[in-house]
């Protein structure tokens, strides 16, 4: 890891949350508050992964109030997910919803055993699915065809998909079908 400029004027110690926290106290003295609106400039929403090595906003050339932004593991399209697109779109003007997978995901070596395997470890069945899959590009095409069917969503004419290259950075758009 690179050191910067922007070291915590108190030295480190403890948990890596108080390390998020004096991190903080630094951006805080360099913040000021950009007096803007909750609805994003762009009106988009973008859908991804958590995967630690994708920087949204630097890949997509995103800043500070452009877009909504929703990840959990795989970038998957559950019904918390349609839960945040749909305040996104009917309360906060949102109109475009990007879905962002990714090359080397967690989620291409898990399948529904994990669930199982779950189960007999604590003896209660998640109610969630895994959601993992084999083929990332079909993944994505999924992904498309839940927001574009999801009866609560005003805007689903510009949903598109793409499969971020963790090692080049690229995006490549996966087409429906
Ligand atoms: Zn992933």
């Amino acid at each position: 890891m690179s050191t910067t400029s922007s070291t915590p004027a108190e030295p480190v110690t403890g948990s890596v949350t108080d390390r998020l926290v004096a991190a903080n106290r630094a951006y805080a003295d360099q913040f000021t508050d950009p007096g803007m609106d909750a609805r994003p400039v762009l009106k988009v929403a973008v859908v991804a992964c958590m995967d630690a090595r994708i920087d949204l906003h630097a890949a997509l050339g995103l800043h500070l109030g452009d877009c909504h932004t929703i990840r959990n593991a795989g970038g998957v399209v559950t019904d918390d997910t349609i839960r945040s697109l749909t305040i996104s779109q009917r309360a906060l003007g949102t109109r475009s919803v990007v879905l962002i997978h990714h090359t080397g995901c967690g989620l291409e070596s898990l399948t529904e055993d994990f669930r199982t395997e779950l189960e007999h470890e604590v003896g209660q069945r998640p109610t969630w699915a895994v959601d993992g899959f084999t083929d990332v590009d079909q993944d994505v095409r999924q992904s498309i065809n839940r927001v574009r069917t999801s009866p609560f969503l005003l805007h689903t004419d510009d949903v598109r998909g793409f499969v971020f290259d963790v090692h080049t950075g690229l995006l490549r758009e996966i087409t429906a079908e």
